[in-house]
């Protein structure tokens, strides 16, 4: 139950002003979380060795591995398209990125010298961004940014939910299947991560909260989750240095340029007129010893124990007294 209309003014007007809060996390410079901007603007500006491409096509996900200190170019090659990007250590899948710490230790929407950070207990950068040429696009007049963490990936769990006792006719439901005469689409976001990461040994339990790369979101006067069109033109990119050995995976997202996005069978065929595919290269720096030089090291993870204020047990303690 909500208080009543007189208990909620009455405490609205006995709330003292509260100041302008600061970041909980700033990352200063000289904080772990701060990046060394002229080591990583020499990395992003180095000689690089392409290791290998790919185009994505649209409306599906494809895994590769990046070894610690290459760097992963993501662009859009024919034009606006969200992607949606998936991280593991590459030698054990138990870590991967960490969108709600990452978001708290950064901002809802992550840019170039931003780093994306595993979980717990690992809790070190996955990987840091060093190129970005949507940086300018800052905040929107809706309140909208561009590179997303507020929100996920699409699955066809919720889409299952929110068009319940939909029924489509025979030709419309071309994609999915059609066990009980409604729409079961096979292509979003977390089934394209899931059918990419089977090669690499992993399955959908390792599928995990993404970022939306491209894609530009806010949170409206009400606190509630919006999308806006994908601002990328042709060539557009973000750019990451793999601060581990890392298996990535990424989705063209079945949504496109989200210029047309809906649930539902017929969403889903009129959102592939704004599908285009993405592309992936993966360099090695050109200069071996740059990163040595300036002083880079794989990360390491947190220094912590997980004791969690436990002790040993006592039979272990009475047989080693
Ligand atoms: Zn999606």
């Amino acid at each position: 139950m909500s208080p009543s209309n007189e208990e909620a003014e009455a405490r609205l007007k006995a709330r003292k002003p509260i100041p302008k809060p600061k970041p909980a996390y700033l990352p200063v410079a000289g904080s772990p979380l701060a990046v060394d901007q002229d080591l990583y603007r020499a990395i992003a500006q180095a000689p690089r060795i392409l290791l290998e491409e790919f185009v994505l096509p649209i409306r599906s996900g494809r895994a590769w591995r990046a070894p610690a200190g290459s760097i992963v170019r993501i662009s859009t090659p024919e034009g606006p398209q969200v992607g949606d990007l998936n991280l593991w250590n590459a030698h054990n899948p138990r870590e991967h990125f960490w969108a709600a710490r990452t978001k708290q230790l950064h901002a809802s929407h992550v840019s170039t010298y931003d780093r994306l950070w595993s979980n717990l207990p690992y809790m070190r950068p996955m990987a840091t961004i060093i190129g970005d040429s949507l940086s300018w696009y800052g905040v929107d007049e809706t309140g909208g940014r561009v590179h997303d963490l507020l929100g996920t990936g699409c699955d066809g769990y919720i889409s299952s939910v929110l068009t319940a006792g939909e029924v489509t006719d025979e030709d419309e439901n071309e994609y999915g299947g059609k066990e009980d005469g409604r729409n079961y689409y096979d292509f979003h976001c977390r089934s394209n991560l899931t059918r990419a990461v089977l090669p690499f040994g992993l399955n959908e339990s390792d599928v995990h909260d993404v970022i939306n790369i491209f894609q530009v979101t806010g949170l409206d006067e009400h606190g509630r989750y919006f999308m806006n069109p994908c601002p990328a033109q042709k060539g557009d990119y973000i750019e990451f240095l793999a601060e581990q050995d890392l298996l990535m995976a990424l989705s063209t997202c079945p949504g496109g340029d989200l210029s047309l996005w809906g649930f539902g069978a017929a969403s889903e065929k009129e959102m592939i007129k704004c599908c285009r595919p993405l592309q992936v290269q993966i360099f090695r720096i050109g200069d071996q010893h740059l990163l040595q030089r300036g002083g880079w090291r794989p990360a390491v993870p947190a220094p912590y124990r997980g004791m969690h204020g436990m002790f040993v047990p006592e039979g272990e303690y009475q047989a080693t007294k």
